[in-house]
């Protein structure tokens, strides 16, 4: 079984498919965390946002350090910024495809897989069996995010969270290539008022064996 998750930033859909995985058995590839790595190498390597060389950026996706996707230095809001800018870049895209693909195809767990990201109903995995779009209202994420962060020690306001939430949706939303968005047949689900286990209770509903 292939499920595909999508959504904007701090949707929950992260913790959707770590529990779904869990509850279904399941590999989960967080692919946010691959284009988060490749941030990382970049701003560690000395990048700078604002003035970013596209070819370095495929080079950092060629040579990218797998374990950087487990590292908690993916989590802050700069390294979030830099992979949006980043996963902007069709070049950048097509270096991540095959990865998110070979995954699906031959996950470690041969029940199946489960993706989350942006584009994985739309552009990764379009044969997916099941595919989800969660969203929710951008103060209650900035909310929520704000939270997860001050708990990982994080010195943070949510005026400034809510402002690179913004910024950040706009790119994924409006870029020219895989922008953010639900694909037709997609479930889409408002987490806005729900919370965890309702949302997981919601997506197993519309999951038949
Ligand atoms: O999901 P997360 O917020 O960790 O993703 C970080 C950034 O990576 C997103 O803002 C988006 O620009 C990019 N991304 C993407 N396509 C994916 C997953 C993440 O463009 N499939």
């Amino acid at each position: 079984m292939i499920v595909a998750i999508d959504g904007s930033a701090a949707s929950g859909k992260g913790t959707l498919a770590k529990r779904l995985a869990t509850h279904l058995g399941l590999s989960h590839l967080d692919t946010g965390a691959l284009y988060r790595a490749v941030g990382l190498q970049l701003l560690k390597a000395g990048q700078d946002s604002k003035n970013i060389n596209e070819n370095q950026c495929v080079k950092s996706c060629v040579e990218l350090d797998i374990a950087l996707t487990t590292s908690p230095l993916i989590r802050s809001e700069k390294v979030a910024e830099m992979a949006s800018i980043v996963a902007a870049m069709p070049a950048v895209r097509a270096a991540l495809l095959d990865l998110q693909r070979q995954f699906a195809a031959t996950p470690p767990d041969p029940k199946g897989a489960i993706l989350d990201g942006r584009d994985i109903g739309t552009v990764v995995l379009p044969h997916a069996d099941f595919k989800f779009f969660i969203d929710a209202n951008i103060c209650t994420r900035a909310e929520r995010r704000t939270k997860e962060l001050l708990q990982a020690g994080q010195s943070v306001m949510f005026r400034d969270v809510l402002t690179d939430m913004q910024e950040r949706d706009s790119r994924d939303r409006f870029r020219s290539v895989a922008p953010l968005r639900p694909a037709d047949d997609a479930i889409s689900i408002d987490t806005s008022s729900m919370d965890a286990d309702d949302v997981l209770a919601l997506a197993l509903s519309y999951i038949t064996p």
